[in-house]
């Protein structure tokens, strides 16, 4: 398991590669895994792991919503 440091700069990482939007999120709900891949480590959130659900509303010419299921650590 790594530790929380690691997993910091990873996330850091994966906002600045722009995987994940740097913006505050619309939408943030947390809950147990629904099996989708975590953007920071890229492994699945699964069932009995804990995960919180994010969600960027976008506009423009593609509107709609984005939505990322990241580990809780
Ligand atoms: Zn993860």
């Amino acid at each position: 398991m790594p530790d929380e440091t690691v997993l910091r700069a990873k996330a850091r990482e994966v906002i600045r590669t722009g995987k994940l939007p740097s913006r505050p999120p619309h939408h943030t709900r947390g809950g147990t895994g629904a099996g989708a891949p975590c953007p920071v480590c890229g492994e699945d959130v699964t069932k009995d792991q804990l995960e919180i659900e994010v969600e960027f509303s976008h506009d423009g010419s593609n509107p709609g919503l984005d939505k990322f299921h990241i580990h809780v650590r």
